[in-house]
């Protein structure tokens, strides 16, 4: 079985909390795109753990963890997230964590990039998480990147770097006035933070083809949600890769696998980290009320995240770009406090009320048309069973199975692993 766990939203949808709980189902967790800006929380029996580059299976005993070719790792940031989770107790050998030598090295020249082109936007900037994500991607593409596999080639791998850093430096020195990268202190910086992660290097696509072949449970991992895709999200506020389940396979390593399953993740509301439009978003009283309840924080970087209401039109587009064969809604308890709880139920664009999510600039021109829900007011964190919800808990969860026109499997009501509703 091959599954594929995905975020329908901007990202925080608890991805990383519903890849926990299914994870034991499966015997390998693959994360196939992005860096360290994720930020993918998981609380356990263990403890709470934020997990940026380590896919979230790593917490269970038995399961192997690769990070395939479609990632870019800071080799540092790595370093130091093993660490941190060997400290806590958590056990990470060549065993149990896999690294596709296909992966592009993120460097310090890519932060360094990133916080540079931030900083002269000014007032314009994206809110990029500063980590150095789209600049390495961009040099992937530039075909100007490092990747695991040279370092297994030290005696070339000092010529490779040299070349590129000459042609970065046109760019940061030259252009940005910054600093001058030098080659040594790079050439350093790999040898200490690639040394202890060489073990874990190796060629995953033939890992996880036998593992296919053996009959394996493989689930793959997203980062961010579908309206984060460079190709299909709200360009250029999106990530630099692509989110989406199509990608699932060929980014883990395994291009020629067909994926059984896509679970489409949301939030019982709506929450968006850094800038561009979000057009149900709440603000002032309501938002910040919102906010609190729900502990919107970024889990990478601790900026206070936008709220907003649950947007049908955006989650509507967002579940057919991941083509989900099943849902997961999270954060259902959060709502409890609520009297009466909007649902953007459409847009008004131009004066005209659209229910499909638009493209470019028009996107800008929308504004929500809200509908209020009852609420519940009650706390629905120990409800276990469908029966258990309070009758305006599962009228909201039909609405918005009838407006998204998906059915919801898994209702979350906490963040601890079996504080959830398995609905059907
Ligand atoms: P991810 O990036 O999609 O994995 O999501 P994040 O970890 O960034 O954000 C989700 C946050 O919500 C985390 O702090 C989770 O611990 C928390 N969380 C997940 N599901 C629930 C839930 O059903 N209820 C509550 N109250 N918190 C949840
Ligand atoms: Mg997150």
């Amino acid at each position: 079985m091959l599954t594929a766990i995905v975020g329908i939203n901007w990202g925080d949808e608890g991805k990383g909390r519903m890849v926990d709980l299914l994870a034991s189902q499966y015997d390998i967790v693959v994360r196939y795109q992005g860096g360290n800006n994720a930020g993918h929380t998981v609380v356990n029996d263990r403890g709470k753990f934020i997990l940026n580059l380590l896919p979230s299976g790593i917490l269970h005993h038995g399961t192997v963890n690769v990070m395939g070719p479609g990632m870019v790792i800071d080799i540092e940031h790595l370093c130091r997230e093993i660490n941190r989770f060997i400290e806590k107790g958590v056990e990470i050998t060549p065993e149990n964590l896999k690294i596709s030598h296909g992966a592009t090295i993120c460097f310090p020249y890519h932060v360094r990039q990133d916080i540079l082109e931030e900083e002269r936007l000014g007032d314009k900037k994206y809110g990029s998480t500063r980590r150095g994500i789209a600049p390495v991607y961009a040099d992937k593409y530039m075909k100007k990147g490092i990747r695991m596999d040279d370092l297994l080639f030290p005696d070339t791998l000092r010529d490779k770097l040299g070349n590129i850093i000459e042609w970065k430096n046109l760019l940061i020195h030259k252009g940005y006035e910054d600093r001058t990268i030098d080659i040594d202190e790079m050439v350093n910086w790999l040898q200490i933070y690639g040394e202890p992660i060489l073990p874990y290097i190796c060629d995953v696509s033939e890992y996880l083809d036998k593992a296919a072949r053996d009959g394996k449970n493989i689930l793959f991992e997203a980062q961010l949600g579908a309206l984060r895709d460079i190709d299909y999200g709200i360009y250029p506020y999106t990530t630099s890769s692509t989110t989406l389940a199509s990608f699932a396979t060929t980014g883990a390593g395994i291009p020629g696998a067909r994926l059984d399953k896509v679970i489409g993740i949301m939030k019982a509301y709506s929450s968006c980290v850094g800038e561009g439009p979000f057009v149900a978003e709440l603000f002032g009283e309501e938002g910040s009320r919102l906010r609190e309840a729900g502990g919107e924080y970024g889990a990478a970087t601790g900026r206070p995240r936008r709220v907003g209401a649950f947007d049908i039109p955006a989650s509507r587009y967002g579940i057919k770009a991941q083509g989900a064969d099943e849902i997961a809604i999270t954060k259902l308890d959060v709502l409890s406090y609520m009297e009466k709880i909007p649902v953007c139920v459409a847009y008004e664009i131009d004066g005209e009320r659209t229910d499909r999510f638009p493209t470019g600039d028009r996107l800008l021109k929308a504004k929500p048309v809200f509908e209020l829900m009852d609420g519940w007011q009650c706390d629905i964190s120990s409800c276990r069973k469908k029966e258990d919800l309070p009758p305006a808990a599962a009228a909201y969860i039909r609405f918005i199975e009838e407006m998204t026109e998906c059915r919801i499997r898994y209702v979350s009501v906490g963040a601890e692993r079996d504080a959830y509703i398995q609905m059907y």
